[in-house]
């Protein structure tokens, strides 16, 4: 089965101009939301991950499958506002717009060995404000892994440093 099949291509969403890559097909179907969480979980096996950093929104969906596959916890990356407690802020400028990640700061101690995990990949700026997150808070960011990885925007360069690992790519 190709999870290909399972990606819509939505043209001029959310602006025009913009290619968006529609993943609910896939997670509206079993099996294939199934082989796409197992393809995300394989090449991180040996990287010994303690905690799945999931970015909102899509990377809730992902992260949370994926941690609960390998027997990891979920800490949420939560848009500014969401978290009641004290949090450690990263801004970002994104294909679309400008926004910002946080996490609590209490969400990871050192020695703690997180995996980033989102839907997308594009420039890498959201990925980018994860990992300094992971950094501020005393913690190690082991990986990155997304679902798709858009190869014509420079996300890797941006993570530079991250092992990145992607089951599609664009
Ligand atoms: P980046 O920061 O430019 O790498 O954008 C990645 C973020 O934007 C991720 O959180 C994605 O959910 C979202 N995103 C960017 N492009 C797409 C797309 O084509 N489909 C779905 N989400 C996208």
């Amino acid at each position: 089965m190709s999870l290909h099949q399972f990606v819509r291509d939505v043209p001029d969403f959310p602006k025009a101009g913009i290619l968006f890559r529609d993943i609910t097909p896939l997670l509206a179907n079993a099996e294939a939301f199934k082989q796409a969480v197992e393809a995300m979980a394989q090449p991180v096996l040996n990287l010994q991950p303690t905690h799945v950093l999931g970015l909102e929104s899509r990377g809730f969906i992902f992260g949370s499958a994926l941690a609960q596959k390998l027997g990891l916890g979920f800490v949420p990356a939560r848009k500014p506002g969401k978290l009641p407690l004290p949090t450690h802020k990263e801004a970002y400028g994104l294909e679309y717009g400008a926004d910002a990640l946080e996490i609590h700061t209490d969400a990871f101690g050192p020695g703690d060995r997180v995996l980033i995990v989102d839907d997308v990949m594009a420039t890498g700026g959201t990925a980018d404000a994860a990992r300094r997150l992971v950094t501020r808070s005393g913690a190690h960011p082991v990986a990155l892994t997304v679902f798709i990885e858009l190869t014509t925007l420079p996300g890797r360069e941006k993570v530079q440093g991250l092992p990145v690992f992607s089951v599609l790519r664009y």
